[in-house]
């Protein structure tokens, strides 16, 4: 941001990509760890300047998602132009993302330096009163100042600052040094991911709900689809481990007939439900069950990563900041995760920003305080939301096989709830509620 320019700002991270000067190609193998970037995700990075490069490399737009589960009760899909949108999303893969905001960084014109190291310790003076900070000079700075914040590094540098942002995952070690609690719990399912090879295309986001967790299939461009597939432990240490034919095959069969039938359209008057009321309506209510394309082969190695909810009771405190996972971290049945953390970084330039203008120092409590009162109750109403999807799929109940093929009726002919669920899944609207 313009007003922000003048601030120096360090960037910490063990990751060694960081390091690499490196670039990839187009056609290399896709990276089997993708996000599913949302419409408003996808302005931040636009309003960054970052989005072009993510352009010269693979992503695939989506326009039409499928959900459905394997009772055959109902499925839902959704159409961008039900929101007379031309996406739903993008899915990019993590080392494109990556390489894109790095990419941005090296050709944006402010004073950052990249420390490919691992914070050790943090500690914060008590009292700002003897240092003279004004927030209007840089980001970080010598050690003549008191009351800043004093990192370490593995590598022997120590820094001075006024804002320390932890955007360190979730096993923030910011989150830790700062003491900051946390609530949350472990899932008892796994993560499996890995990339896909498909005859044809795939240019629709699918999931399907099975009984021990849902599978993901997203188009991630040319003929490859990325799998998120939950899953309880030991069935993902088998997927791993099992050939990669069968691998292909337990990928199909969940995706199609496997553990239970196709979805009936016409169980609750089904497509025709909506012609009765609504003979004009053209959108996605009135398009038929589709089955996914067929995997033809393993593309990547298959990863397997524990799932878990976890919320920093805080975000902010003096001199320091949680953004992204270090502040939540959600199930990724949705892929929402990353979308949440950039929501965060937006909310906090903007934050940052006034403070400059207003010749504040940006570390100060009150003002960080304000970001996470906008954020919080975003990112609380997302992890409910998607706790209470994992939990209603965790049983399989008749009664309750029926309620949720009620609630994905709900959605597929409801057209304001239909709406509602789209914008709220984009990153447009706070929380699903009729507007
Ligand atoms: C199986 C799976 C699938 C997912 N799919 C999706 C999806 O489709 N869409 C989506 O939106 N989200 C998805 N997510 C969630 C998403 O991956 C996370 O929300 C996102 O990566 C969080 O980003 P972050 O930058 O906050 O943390 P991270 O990605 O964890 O990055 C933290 C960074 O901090 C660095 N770091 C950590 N500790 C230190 C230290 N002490 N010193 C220096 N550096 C440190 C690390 O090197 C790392 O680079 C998925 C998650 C899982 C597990």
């Amino acid at each position: 941001m313009p007003l922000t320019k003048q601030l120096t700002v360090a960037i910490i991270d063990s990751n060694p990509a960081l390091g690499r000067k490196d670039c990839f190609k187009k056609d290399d193998p896709p990276d089997p760890r993708v996000s599913t970037v949302t419409p408003a995700t996808i302005s931040f990075f636009k309003d960054a300047g970052a989005w072009q490069y993510v352009q010269q490399h693979r992503h695939a737009y989506f326009d039409r998602m499928q959900v459905w589960d394997y009772t055959g009760l109902g499925y839902t899909r959704y159409n961008a132009r039900d929101v007379d949108k031309e996406v739903l999303g993008c899915v990019v893969e993590n080392k494109v993302l990556l390489r894109s905001l790095l990419s941005c960084l090296q050709n944006t014109d402010f004073q950052k330096t990249i420390y490919p190291s691992m914070l050790t310790s943090m500690t914060l003076s008590p009292s700002l009163s003897s240092m003279g900070v004004d927030g209007t000079s840089s980001g970080t700075t010598m050690p003549t100042c008191g009351g800043l914040a004093k990192l370490e590094l593995n590598d022997g540098n120590s820094l001075y600052a006024k804002l320390v942002v932890g955007a360190d995952g979730s096993k923030s070690r910011v989150r830790e040094l700062a003491g900051f609690k946390t609530t949350g719990w472990k899932y008892s399912q796994n993560g499996v991911i890995c990339t896909v090879e498909h005859a044809v295309e795939n240019q629709c986001a699918w999931q399907r709900f099975l009984p021990s967790g849902p599978i993901a299939l997203l188009p991630i461009g040319d003929k490859f689809s990325n799998i998120v597939w939950t899953m309880d432990p030991k069935e993902s240490s088998d997927c791993k481990s099992m050939s990669e034919d069968d691998f292909v095959n337990a990928v199909n069969h969940a995706l199609d007939h496997g553990y239970g039938p196709h979805p009936q359209s016409q169980l609750f008057g089904g497509g025709n439900i909506l012609s009765w009321f609504r003979p004009d309506v053209t959108s996605s209510s009135s398009e038929c069950f589709e089955v996914p394309p067929k995997v033809v082969k393993l593309a990547s190695e298959r990863m397997a990563f524990p799932l878990s909810l976890r919320h920093a009771n805080q975000y902010a405190s003096r001199r320091v900041v949680l953004i992204g996972d270090a502040a939540h971290t959600v199930h990724p049945l949705a892929g929402q995760g990353v979308n949440l953390g950039f929501g965060d970084a937006s909310a906090l330039s903007r934050v940052i920003a006034e403070s400059v203008a207003v010749g504040s120092d940006i570390g100060e409590v009150h003002l960080l305080k304000k970001y996470e009162a906008d954020r919080k109750p975003a990112n609380i109403a997302m992890m409910a939301l998607l706790d209470g999807f994992q939990k209603a799929y965790s049983v399989d109940f008749g009664p309750l096989n029926v309620l949720r093929a009620a609630a994905f009726h709900g959605a597929q002919y409801i057209s304001p709830l239909k709406r509602n669920i789209i914008s709220y899944a984009s990153g447009e609207q706070r929380l699903p509620l009729f507007s």
